[in-house]
C-alpha cells in the first residue's frame, strides 16, 4: 500500500506544479512560449526576496549563438520602482521577461534579484516571487471565490477579499446577490472583460508576489476595458517592484521611468515628461500612437 502511495502523492505534486505553471504561463501571453531550458544549481537556495530590486548588468543573450537579441542591456530597478519598457515589436522586449524567469541563461553579464543572481536560486523561489498580470483571465466554470483562490492553495476568506480590494473588483462581487459565491464561466455569469481582468489580477495578488510583470499583449484593449483596469493596476503595484512591458504608451505615462529598446539596446531612458523634452526616440513613439488614436477615434 505504501509503495503504491507514495509514487502517487509524488505525482500529485508533480501534477499541481505543472499544472500551475500552465495556467501561469498561459497568462503570460507571448512571454512564455518557451519551457525553461536550465535546471538548479545542486542544493541551491531559495531566492531571499528584500524588497524586489531588479539588475541587469550588461546582459547580453541571443536564442541562437549566430544572432544577439540583448547587446548589453544594463539596467537597476529599485525596489517598488514601477517601470515600463517600450520599444518597436522585436526589440527584445519580452526577452527581459523571460529572461528574469531564467527560461534561458544569459550569455554574458547577470541578472539579479535582491544582488542574488537568478542562475543560483531556486526556479520554484524565483517563479514563486514574480506575479505575472493578465491581459487575459481565462475563468474556470466555478465561483468567483474559486476563481481568486486558485492564485493559491489554502487561502483564507479574508485573504481573498484583500486581494479583490486591491484588484477593485470586490466591491462589484458583493453587488451580485451571491457574492464571491456567484458562479461566472461559460456556465455561470458573465464577466466583461475588465471585470475578468481584474479577477485574474486578484488572483496573482493573492500570490502576494513582490515583483509584479506585464507583458501586454499586442492587441489593444478597448478603451473602456484599458480604463476598467488601469486604476487596478496602479492599485495592485504599490508596494512592489513593477515591470510593464508596453505596447500602449497611454498606460505608463505615469510610470518612474521609462526604458525605450531598440535592437537590444537601451536608446533612451527617463520619465515620461524628460522623454518628451528629449524629443527622440520616445516622443515619436509617442506622436504616432497620438495620431493612430485620433484616426481611430
Ligand atoms: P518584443 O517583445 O520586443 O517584441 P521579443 O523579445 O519577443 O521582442 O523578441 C526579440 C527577438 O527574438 C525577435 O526577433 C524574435 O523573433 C526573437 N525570438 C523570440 N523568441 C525566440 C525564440 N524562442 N527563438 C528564436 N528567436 C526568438
Ligand atoms: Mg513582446
Amino acid at each position: 500500500m505504501i509503495q503504491i502511495t507514495m509514487p502517487l502523492n509524488f505525482l500529485g505534486t508533480v501534477y499541481r506544479e505543472i499544472r500551475q505553471s500552465l495556467v501561469d504561463m498561459g497568462e503570460m501571453f507571448d512571454l512564455l512560449e518557451q519551457p525553461s531550458e536550465v535546471s538548479d544549481k545542486k542544493d541551491a537556495p531559495e531566492l531571499a526576496i528584500n524588497g524586489g530590486e531588479i539588475s541587469l548588468e550588461n546582459v547580453h543573450f541571443g536564442y541562437d549563438a549566430e544572432r544577439p537579441i540583448l547587446k548589453g542591456v544594463s539596467l537597476s530597478v529599485p525596489a517598488g520602482n514601477n517601470i515600463a519598457i517600450v520599444g518597436a515589436s522585436g526589440s527584445g522586449k519580452s526577452t527581459i521577461g523571460r529572461l528574469l524567469f531564467r527560461f534561458y541563461d544569459v550569455g554574458e553579464g547577470a541578472l539579479k534579484i535582491d544582488g542574488q543572481d537568478v542562475r543560483d536560486v531556486t526556479q520554484t523561489s524565483l517563479h514563486d516571487a514574480i506575479g505575472v498580470v493578465p491581459q487575459d483571465t481565462v475563468l474556470f466554470n466555478d465561483t468567483i471565490r474559486y476563481n481568486i483562490a486558485y492564485g493559491r492553495d489554502g487561502a483564507t476568506m479574508a485573504e481573498i477579499e484583500d486581494a479583490a480590494r486591491a484588484a477593485q473588483i470586490h466591491d462589484f462581487i458583493q453587488s451580485l446577490p451571491e457574492g464571491y459565491e456567484t458562479a461566472v464561466g461559460e456556465r455561470g455569469l458573465k464577466l466583461s472583460g475588465g471585470e475578468k481582468q481584474r479577477v485574474g489580477i486578484a488572483r496573482t495578488l493573492l500570490k502576494n508576489p513582490p515583483i509584479l510583470l506585464l507583458d501586454e499583449a499586442t492587441s489593444a484593449l478597448d478603451t473602456e476595458t484599458e480604463m476598467e483596469i488601469k486604476d487596478a493596476l496602479a492599485r495592485a503595484g504599490e508596494g512592489r517592484t513593477v515591470i510593464t512591458i508596453a505596447h500602449r504608451l497611454s498606460t505608463i505615462a505615469e510610470a518612474d521611468r521609462i526604458i525605450v529598446l531598440e535592437n537590444g539596446q537601451i536608446v533612451e531612458e527617463g520619465t515620461h515628461s524628460d522623454l518628451l523634452d528629449r524629443n527622440a526616440r520616445y516622443a515619436q513613439l509617442w506622436l504616432r500612437q497620438q495620431s493612430e488614436d485620433e484616426l481611430v477615434a
